[in-house]
């Protein structure tokens, strides 16, 4: 993709714009492909800037591939990546950056309920100062079954990761290119991905959108996105807290139950040295839970840094260098 550079009536002009990447995942979509693709196409066109259009089908049974042929065939901005069956949005999302090429990364869902309309308003936040715009689906048309829970889950998202968003479930996003280079996601852990990147000191910000009501198809997940999104929550608090010193976790964890079995333990001793029978005690069988608990803990915690000691990661918590290394300085 010609990055920066736009072919104007012949000329050839270098502008400083950063070209975009649209990511969309798909997984059943035939109809709304087509009505999408021209909303995009528009959208991109005003704005002016390089761009490109990524579809990732995510092994799709219905007439989406035959569609998204004909729209490749038609525009060479368009790009379409096929899965051998369905894998889910995560790694729907994970492909479409592996293969995006722009600055600027923007993902929306290819159901139409997203208005590409809102896509200017992304960049603007962008333009700011963000690394990271989500959409916040004000006033969300979608069934209240939905709704509610949501509503519920993005209350408890927001209060445990520090990212304060009303929105969690939002698939429309604007990422700067470093964002997703810096960000692993799986399983289902889409949705947090805000959570993930302000857990990398990015800069995460969120705007209202339009969000429209599905005109065709139907929701690809059902009440059982709740119960998981709440165990992806654990996974996300630890991803982001403790990964790199997993035996703070399990460590404090498991000194405290310990300790605490040290003390009811200590105190049955006494009795027991007054002279009174402590073989029949619940108590005693709480104090020693505790204590081989407490110990259960520590040695998970140790294992577990183990792990972290020899994983070697390519993420890199540096923004940007200031002056240049000695070592490239005098070769
Ligand atoms: N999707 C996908 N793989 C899946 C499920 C969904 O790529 O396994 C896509 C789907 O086609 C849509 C987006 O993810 O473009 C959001 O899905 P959906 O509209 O069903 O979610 P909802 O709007 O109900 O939250
Ligand atoms: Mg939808």
């Amino acid at each position: 993709m010609e990055a920066h550079i736009s072919i104007d009536a012949g000329r050839t002009d270098q502008i400083t714009e950063e070209s975009i990447s649209v990511v969309i995942p798909l997984y059943n979509e035939e109809e709304s492909l087509e009505p999408l693709y021209y909303e995009l196409t528009a959208v991109l066109e005003a704005i002016g800037h390089g761009y490109e259009i990524v579809f990732v089908n995510d092994g799709s049974t219905d007439g989406s591939a035959t569609v998204l042929a004909r729209l490749c065939d038609k525009d060479q901005r368009v790009r379409v990546l096929h899965f051998r069956r369905n894998f889910g949005k995560a790694a729907a999302l994970t492909e479409g950056f592996k293969e995006a090429d722009g600055d600027i990364i923007i993902t929306l869902d290819a159901d139409l309920q997203d208005d590409p309309k809102e896509i200017p308003h992304f960049l603007e936040k962008l333009s700011e100062g963000y690394d990271l715009v989500t959409g916040w689906k004000v006033k969300r048309l979608d069934p209240r079954s939905k709704t509610i829970p949501s509503k519920l889950f993005n209350k408890v998202a927001s209060l445990t990761t520090g990212v304060h968003l009303h929105d969690f479930n939002c698939g429309f996003k604007a990422y700067r290119r470093e964002v997703i280079e810096n960000v692993d996601i799986y399983g289902e852990l889409h949705r947090y991905i805000p959570a993930l990147a302000y857990g990398n000191g990015f800069k995460v910000a969120e705007i209202g959108i339009n969000h429209r009501a599905r005109k065709y198809g139907k929701s690809k997940y059902g009440m059982a996105r709740f119960t998981r999104g709440l165990l992806d929550l654990l996974t996300v608090l630890f991803i982001t807290r403790y990964t790199k010193k997993p035996l703070h976790l399990f460590g404090s964890l498991g000194l405290g139950l310990f300790l605490t079995g040290l003390v009811i333990n200590g105190y049955l001793a006494l009795v027991w040295i007054g002279g009174e029978s402590i073989g029949r005690r619940p108590l005693l069988m709480l104090g020693v839970l505790f204590m081989i608990l407490g110990v259960q803990f520590v040695s998970h915690g140790l294992l577990a840094e183990m792990i972290a000691h020899y994983q070697k990661s390519d993420k890199s918590p540096i923004s940007n260098r200031i002056g240049v290394p000695r070592h490239t300085a005098n070769p």
